[in-house]
Order: structure tokens, then C-alpha cells, then sequence
């Protein structure tokens, strides 16, 4: 039975976040705590960020060697991007100077339209990668879905602080994705879901505008109070919260209702769409996109306004997914290459091959993914058939593809023939080098050899390990049967591999036989 008049758990958690907050504050410290790992931001740290001097070209071409085609997206990213740092290089250049008066500046986050696996978190990851700030992405479901709504999207930031390893100034620069936005559209019939869209929409703006996010989660107690013990242990305290003012903000989702809502605007205003040159009128929406569109979705006005850089990333037909196999330096080709050279067989795909993968891919509906789908389900076979098969090449063709199964029969028949010979090349070698430390001319018999092939690979043991088992002996015994007796040369038949002290004592015996039989008959009579 609880005792009624026991505080209940939400004002236990109230007086504990008091007193630990009185703790702090003891020590002249505001509450929340640094997490582990996170250190005093270090003078020169962020250092590389300040040196940013790439211009949107430069960008550009960095993401042309990996992302084919989006070239509107590349140039539109390339530009926020430049525009960004360059701002956060210049507010760092007035601090220098002691200037501290506020300037005037609108944010540059980016929202990128365009249906899945075209090419969105690619691009902006290769973006972070290039300009070397922390980068987390994650999906905007993830928020509505948990009940505790504005702490999730505070730990965005807290893992910028991780991917910086607790560089609090380089977190301040990084880059933080957020994915299918347009799943918290407040419009539709689904009241809960719209409430929490909502609700995430406005935190997520605050994040965007500026704030001061707590290096620790408020919720967690434990890190809250392993803060405390620290700070009593006399450990050093660093800075407390994060500034998002110049973290760059870039949202994306598919937006799968905005080519009717455009459409519908078209046709009321009764105007056509006007495609840009060399881009054909069914895609020619995407461009067209307005405020009022993204709003008539779902999206809060505020939200949208928080999102001056828009741009939508195309559809890919079978002959982009076809460009991305053979010219992205990312190609899933260079996975697969790699894949099968760690286990020594050269993998090498025909033309007519990736027009096939490319086609299937596109069937997919996934986008780029749909490659690395298609390629797995028409290898994985060979990825766990080939390795120590004795297979060392494996040519991705039309035949591969329309009939697998019978390419695999084929490579694993090769693969054996291929291991046996090495086998059988192993074996001539051990006994050769035998006979040589006798000075004899020492072979198998082709029946021998086919015994000690089959021996070895029954027991699974090298053919080497198996001969010096097998022969232990011979050394010292072939030394008994020396020429004249062999004349040089000695043949070792199948009985020597399936029996052979019998054979070597045979041998030895038959060896004293005609040795002595040899010998001129001077001794006393036998
Ligand atoms: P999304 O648009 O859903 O964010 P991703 O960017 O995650 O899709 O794409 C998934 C993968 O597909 C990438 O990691 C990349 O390997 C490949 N890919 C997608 N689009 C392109 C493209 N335009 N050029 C080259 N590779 C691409």
C-alpha cells in the first residue's frame, strides 16, 4: 500500500532537479552538466571551420565525383553551405574584434524535396565530410512518436556534441538532418499525430532560430546527478550548453501530396507549368513549389519561413542508376569489388550486365537503393559459395544473371578442379624436396597423388601436414635404399599412401635383399 502522503514520482523528480540545481548553484554553476567525454572547448580547436574557403564551385565538383545528377541540388546546397560558413567565419572575425553588436542575418537552412534513395543524405553527408563538421541526420517520426517530444530533438544536438568528440565549438558548426518532415504535416484527419506534428514543428523551429541547448539532458537524472559528483570530486567544469545559431539545419521529405496541391494551384490561376529548358514537364512541378503549397500540406507557416533554401532532388531513371554503377566513386560496385578480392577472386562486371542491374534497380522504385537490392539478391549465392572454393575470378554477365543457378554450378565444378590442382601441386612439391634431401629422383604415382588429394581434403588438413604425417619415417628410411639399389629414382605407388611403413619397410627389405645379393661372395659361405 503507497503512503498518501509519499511525494509521487514526478515530485520526487522535482525536488531532486531542486536540489541538484542548488548544488550547482552553490558552486556558482548552472544545472546542467557536460556529458562524458566532453571537454572545455579548446582554444584553435574549431579551427579548420574558420579557415573555410571553398566557393560553391569547388563544392560542386567535390559532390559530381559521388552524387550523379540532382545538379540544381548540388549548386543550391553548395551555395547555403558556402553562405553559412562563410557568416559564422565572419561573426567569429568580429568577436576577435571585440564588436558585439547584433547583425542582421537571415539563416540559411535548406528543406529538399524528392521521393527516397535519390541522393538526399548523400549529398549533405559528403557536403559535412568535405567541410569536416559533425553531421547527425534522423527521421522526424522519431519525434512525433515518443511522448516526450522537445527533449528528442534537443539530443540532436547533444549528438553533435558526440560526433564532435565533445568539441562543443565544432558541434556549434555542425550539420543537423532531419528526414521525412513532411510525416509531421499537421493537415489530414488524424487528430494525436497532428497535435505531436505540431509540437515538434515548434521545437524543431527553436532549434533553428538560435538557442541554448543543455550539454545534458534534463530527463536524465543519473547524468544529472553523476554531474554533481564530478563537479564535488573537484573536476573541472566546462561549458554547459550548446548555441545553435550556427548549427546548419537541412530537412527533407518525399511530399508526396505537393505535386497535386501545385497542380491544383495551376489550375485555378489557369496556367500551365513552364518547364525550365532541358527539363520535361512532368518534373517540372517540383520547381514550382511555393510557401503557401508547403503550408497548404501541413507544414506551419513559421516552420516553412525558418526554411528560405529550397530545392528538389529528381527522380532516378534506370539509365542515372546505370551512370551511378560505373562513374560514383561510391558505386555499390566498388563494395562488391572489394568484397570478393578479400577473398582473392577478381570480380568483373560487362556493360550489358550493369544496363540489366541498372534496369532491375529502377523496377525497384527505391531509387539508388534498388541497387545495392538487386545486387545482393543475384550474388549473395556467389558471396558464400566462392570464398575458398579455389575460385579466383567471377564474371558478372547476362548469362550470370538470367541463369545463376548454372553459373554457380560451373564456377564451383572450376573451383574444385582448381583446388585440387593446387593441392596436387602442394603434395609433388613436399615429396620432391624429399627425394632431394636423399639425392633421389622421388615421384607420386598419378594414382598416389589422387589418394593424398582426396585424403586431405576428406580430413581437412593441408596437403603438406598430411605428407609429413604420412612419411615421417621415409627420411631417415629412404637413406637405407640408396642407390645402386633404386638406381636414382623411385617411384612412390597408391600402396605407398595407403599403407606406408609397409611399403617403406618392404622397400628397405627388398633393397638389403638385392644389395646382398650384389655383393661379391668373398665373407665365409651364407
Ligand atoms: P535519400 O534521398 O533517401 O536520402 P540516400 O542519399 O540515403 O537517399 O541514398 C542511398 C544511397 O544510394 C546512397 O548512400 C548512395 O550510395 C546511393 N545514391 C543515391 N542517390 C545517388 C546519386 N544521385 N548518385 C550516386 N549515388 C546515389
Amino acid at each position: 500500500m503507497s503512503d498518501p502522503n509519499s511525494p509521487g514520482p514526478e515530485e520526487l523528480q522535482r525536488r531532486l532537479q531542486a536540489f541538484l540545481q542548488s548544488a550547482f548553484q552553490q558552486q556558482g554553476r548552472p544545472a546542467a552538466a557536460e556529458p562524458a567525454g566532453a571537454t572545455e572547448e579548446p582554444a584553435g580547436a574549431d579551427e579548420n571551420i574558420f579557415d573555410f574557403k571553398l566557393t560553391p564551385r569547388d563544392i560542386k565538383a567535390h559532390l559530381d565525383r559521388f552524387v550523379i545528377k540532382q545538379d540544381e541540388a548540388k549548386k543550391v546546397l553548395s551555395i547555403a553551405v558556402c553562405d553559412h560558413y562563410n557568416h559564422a567565419r565572419f561573426l567569429r572575425d568580429r568577436a576577435d574584434r571585440g564588436e558585439t553588436a547584433p547583425v542582421e542575418y537571415a539563416k540559411q537552412n535548406v528543406i529538399i524535396t524528392g521521393p527516397t534513395g535519390v541522393g538526399k543524405t548523400y549529398l549533405v553527408r559528403h557536403i559535412a565530410d568535405l567541410i569536416g563538421v559533425p553531421f547527425v541526420k534522423a527521421d522526424a517520426t522519431k519525434f512525433s512518436e515518443t511522448g516526450y517530444v522537445g527533449g528528442d530533438v534537443e539530443d540532436l544536438v547533444r549528438e553533435l556534441v558526440q560526433k564532435a568528440d565533445g568539441d562543443i565549438a565544432r558541434a556549434e558548426h555542425g550539420i543537423v538532418y532531419i528526414d521525412e518532415i513532411d510525416k509531421i504535416a499537421t493537415s489530414g484527419n488524424m487528430i494525436g499525430r497532428d497535435v505531436s506534428g505540431r509540437g515538434v514543428q515548434t521545437t524543431l523551429l527553436k532549434l533553428m532560430e538560435e538557442t541554448e541547448v543543455a550539454l545534458r539532458n534534463p530527463m536524465d537524472l543519473a547524468g544529472q546527478m553523476q554531474a554533481v559528483m564530478e563537479i564535488q570530486r573537484g573536476g573541472k567544469p566546462g561549458r554547459q550548453s550548446v548555441n545553435t545559431r550556427s548549427i546548419l539545419f537541412i530537412v527533407s521529405g518525399a511530399f508526396p501530396r505537393l505535386k497535386e496541391i501545385v497542380e491544383k494551384r495551376h489550375k485555378q490561376a489557369q496556367i500551365g507549368f513552364a518547364a525550365p529548358s532541358g527539363q520535361d514537364t512532368e518534373r517540372a512541378w517540383q520547381h514550382e513549389v511555393t510557401t503557401p503549397d508547403l503550408i497548404e500540406y501541413g507544414m506551419e507557416a513559421e516552420f516553412v519561413g525558418r526554411l528560405p533554401v529550397r530545392v528538389a532532388c529528381e527522380e532516378l531513371t534506370a539509365s542515372d542508376l546505370r551512370k551511378i554503377l560505373s562513374e560514383s566513386e561510391g558505386s555499390v560496385l566498388r563494395q562488391y569489388e572489394r568484397a570478393f578480392l578479400a577473398f582473392g577472386i577478381e570480380a568483373v562486371f560487362d556493360d550489358a550486365a550493369l544496363d540489366r542491374i541498372a534496369e532491375l534497380a529502377a523496377e525497384e522504385g527505391t531509387g539508388a537503393r534498388g541497387l545495392l537490392t538487386v545486387c545482393e539478391r543475384l550474388l549473395r549465392e556467389f558471396k558464400f559459395e566462392l570464398p575458398g572454393s579455389g575460385v579466383t575470378s567471377l564474371r558478372v554477365d547476362m548469362d550470370l544473371i538470367e541463369r545463376p543457378a548454372d553459373r554457380l554450378n560451373q564456377l564451383r565444378a572450376s573451383g574444385e578442379g582448381e583446388r585440387a590442382r593446387v593441392l596436387r601441386r602442394s603434395a609433388e612439391e613436399f615429396i620432391d624436396r624429399l627425394g632431394q634431401s636423399q639425392g633421389l629422383d622421388l615421384k607420386l604415382s598419378p594414382a598416389a597423388l589422387d589418394l593424398l588429394v582426396e585424403m586431405a581434403v576428406a580430413r581437412h588438413t593441408p596437403v603438406r601436414e598430411l605428407c609429413a604425417e604420412l612419411f615421417r619415417d621415409y627420411e631417415f628410411g629412404l637413406r637405407l635404399v640408396k642407390p645402386p639399389a633404386t638406381e636414382g629414382s623411385l617411384i612412390l605407388p597408391r600402396e605407398a599412401v595407403e599403407a606406408p611403413d609397409k611399403f617403406l619397410s618392404d622397400l628397405v627389405v627388398r633393397a638389403y635383399r638385392t644389395s646382398s645379393s650384389d655383393e661379391p661372395t668373398t665373407g665365409p659361405a651364407s
